[in-house]
């Protein structure tokens, strides 16, 4: 009978389900233990186990970018979770579902808060008019867009993989692929970059898109200009009629009341009608201070990208296609020179090259070391003094590819372990701190967790020649940073 059909009724059938579950569940850890948590949270979170046998396992996901996504770039880790969980390897199959989120109670895509909270002082929203007849380019943005901003002028390093995939991505379905896209990043590491190569290339493929490009506070500017004059309703008509908008410098909100709840309006309407929102800022959603918790929730709800400080290889990269695009080569010594010592901002090293091809052109003198020790002679300024915490973090931070947040968390996995126990081991060593002082970089450990660490390692150094080899150079590089 349709009784004995209902979900859950079937007692073999829940039964699956449960143990698909609970496998699922044991895979997802061993993928968590493997990758940082934003990754997780935005990949593996939503997906779910619906078949697993002898040969293969099938896992569902909400949609083909993401069926892509973890097809390009998570098999691996998938593979050898599956294979840990399972104890031998199986093939990895997916399965598009749409319904998957919603079934999951994953996050709403339609109602919640816009009906029961009122956009403030619209009195009737019949009366929003339709959008304007003429579809165009970036109406009202506050810049043009910097021709130059293009993904074929991004290079592309482990740093920004994933925020330049994400922002390809989102340029070819906008909409559809992830809403809201959240890049963040600190300043100087292409966000701005990224932001306009993905508008341009939405115009390169459907001139007539109605894009919004602008800063935030171009957006808090509007607003308040609006207020000023009585305009809400020109203001909000303009703003929520547009199938992209991207807003850069998303933090600039922060401690900005009124415009936020203005923007959490036009969030909800963009994304009510599916339209693509795409956000930038210099810190995850969560630290933007004074950022209403709805806001931060929202943001949430689509894809959170972090764009990372360039490796050394990125660097050297950068530096020759930028040189390049100059007009000029750099000699490879030249650029490890820079590569060195500029290691935080794609926008100083760009700025290095310019001014030393300026340089060198002027001076009439082809680009040597010493022309370049002789022309930034501010970016060799010698340091002196014992190493400081933040130089023994940054280093580990940087090498081990691991987060200081998660340095500093509970978690005890191998992966965070292991390089906090580094890190506490090199401030031993290199610095004059006590042990307690050295546990409170690591979020407040005791010393005899400390003691145990610098034990730990100085016994793998003498054991494992790859600790050997890695506590040395790091070592070695926090040493030289005064080279
Ligand atoms: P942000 O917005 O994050 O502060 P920008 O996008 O303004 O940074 O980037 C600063 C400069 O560095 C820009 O001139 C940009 O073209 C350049 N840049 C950043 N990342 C890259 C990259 N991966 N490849 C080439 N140029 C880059
Ligand atoms: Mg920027």
């Amino acid at each position: 009978s349709e009784a004995a059909r209902a979900p859950g009724a079937d007692g073999t059938e829940s039964e699956a389900a449960t143990e698909l579950d609970l496998l699922w569940g044991k895979i997802q850890e061993a993928i968590q233990a493997r990758i940082q948590r934003e990754q997780f949270e935005t990949w593996f979170r939503r997906a779910a186990l619906i078949d697993a046998n002898d040969q293969a396992v099938c896992i569902a996901v909400q949609n083909g970018f993401t069926r892509d996504w973890l097809n390009t770039y998570y098999r691996p880790v998938l593979e050898q979770a599956v294979s840990t969980v399972l104890g031998s390897p199986r093939r990895v199959e997916f399965h598009v579902d749409p319904e998957l989120m919603v079934g999951r109670g994953l996050p709403p895509q339609q109602k919640e808060e816009f009906e029961t909270v009122p956009p403030p002082a619209i009195p009737d929203r019949s009366a929003i008019p339709e959008p304007p007849k003429h579809r165009g380019l970036l109406q009202a943005s506050d810049t043009t867009l910097n021709p130059g901003y293009l993904f074929d002028n991004f290079v592309v390093g482990p740093c920004n993989r994933f925020a330049h995939a994400a922002s390809v991505g989102v340029s070819e379905s906008p909409g559809t692929a992830y809403n809201p896209f959240f890049l963040h990043g600190s300043v100087g590491l292409g966000k701005t970059h990224l932001l306009q190569s993905l508008c341009q290339s939405i115009l390169h493929r459907e001139p007539d898109t109605r894009i919004l490009y602008l800063s935030s506070e171009t957006f808090i500017n509007h607003f308040i200009g609006a207020l000023e004059n009585g305009d809400l309703q020109k203001f909000r008509t303009k703003y929520r009629n547009v199938d992209v908008l991207v807003v850069d410098d998303i933090h600039l909100l922060a401690n900005k009341e009124r415009t936020q709840e203005e923007f959490f309006h036009t969030f909800n309407t963009l994304y009510n009608a599916g339209k693509q929102i795409v956000l930038s800022s210099d810190s995850p959603p969560k630290e933007i201070p004074t950022l209403q918790g709805r806001l931060v929730s929202r943001f949430k709800w689509g894809l959170v990208t972090e764009i990372e400080q360039p490796c050394y290889e990125t660097r050297m990269a950068i530096l020759k296609r930028k040189s390049r695009t100059r007009g000029m080569e750099l000699p490879d010594e030249v650029a490890r020179l820079l590569a060195e010592h500029i290691d935080e901002n794609i926008r100083e090293l760009e700025g290095a090259v310019v001014k030393l091809i300026g340089y060198s052109r002027l001076a009439g003198k082809p680009i040597s070391s010493e022309l370049a020790r002789e022309c930034l002679r501010d970016i060799f300024i010698e340091r002196t003094g014992p190493p400081s915490m933040d130089d023994i973090l940054r280093v580990v931070t940087e090498r081990m590819g691991v987060k200081l947040s998660d340095l500093q968390s509970r978690k005890r996995t191998n992966a965070i372990a292991y390089p906090r126990q580094i890190g506490m081991f090199l401030a031993r060593r290199l610095t004059r701190l006590s042990l307690e002082e050295i546990g409170g970089y690591f979020g407040g450990r005791d010393h005899s967790t400390v003691l145990h660490a610098i034990k730990k390692v100085e016994r793998l150094s003498e054991e494992d020649a790859e600790t050997r080899e890695l506590v040395g150079s790091f070592h070695a590089q926090i040493q030289m940073r005064d080279a």
